[in-house]
């Protein structure tokens, strides 16, 4: 479970009995969640409730003071800001953050994901707001709502870490000259192994193997993965 740092820098605008969470993205690329609760510290009027990034996450401002987050709506909802990574691996360390701390703060207020939207989506309920974050940056690193939905949905629903290595695991060999060995794991991205013997050992611990010529698709084959490895979850009802 990642650690909520409690730095309260800002005390937003009045009071809030929030019923919604909303989740946005920075559109500043490469700002850290520190650079945002540094900038809101200093008396910023647009702060939220919470910052995280691929290190990180921040509670800055008191879950019961309200911010102006997403117009009209700004009266319904605790927030976080995702900051923007500016490569896959950040975004994918990201999006587990950010999916963890949000399932952190539903659970304290006994909600379900349904209460979880978008900035996009508050825009379009309540006006006074044509932001459509963070849909555009999910995109970007082909990532959909939805899947953050259901890996939010995972963590609330308590699935273990070993659980989650077990079924989520997935790895692949580039048949080329680099030899390199990609291990990936849904919602936390790519990373290559250092070593053939990691390969190795997390092969016989049943991480499927997946070998490509040099030609193949290689970003597709990796999203193969992840198909068998989201169906792989779905018959376990995970
Ligand atoms: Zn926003």
């Amino acid at each position: 479970m990642v650690q909520i740092k409690e730095e309260i820098v800002n005390q937003g605008h009045g009071y809030l009995s929030p019923s919604l969470f909303a989740v946005h993205s920075t559109a500043n690329p490469g700002a850290t969640a520190r650079n945002h609760r540094d900038l809101w510290s200093r008396g910023y009027d647009y702060a939220v409730h919470l910052t995280s990034d691929w290190t990180e996450a921040i509670h800055c401002v008191p879950y019961d003071r309200l911010c102006w987050q997403v117009g009209n709506g700004n009266g319904t909802c605790e927030g976080i800001e995702i900051c923007e990574a500016t490569n896959a691996s950040d975004f994918w360390k990201g999006i587990e953050i950010a999916a963890d701390v949000i399932a952190q703060r539903l659970r304290a207020h006994g909600w379900g994901v349904d209460r979880m939207h978008p900035h996009q989506w508050f825009a379009q309920v309540y006006g006074g707001s044509d932001h459509t974050d963070p849909i555009p940056y999910f995109t970007r690193y082909g990532y959909t709502w939805q899947a953050f939905v259901q890996l939010v949905q995972q963590k609330l629903s308590g699935v273990t870490a070993g659980q989650e290595v077990d079924i989520m695991a997935g790895m692949m060999i580039r048949n080329d000259d680099t030899g390199v060995i990609w291990y990936c794991e849904p919602g936390k991205g790519r990373t290559a192994l250092t070593h053939v013997d990691q390969a190795n050992l997390l092969q016989q611990a049943g991480v499927p193997l997946i070998h490509a010529n040099s030609r193949a698709p290689w970003w597709a084959r990796f999203d193969q993965i992840d198909a068998l490895v989201r169906t792989t979850m779905k018959k376990l009802g995970v």
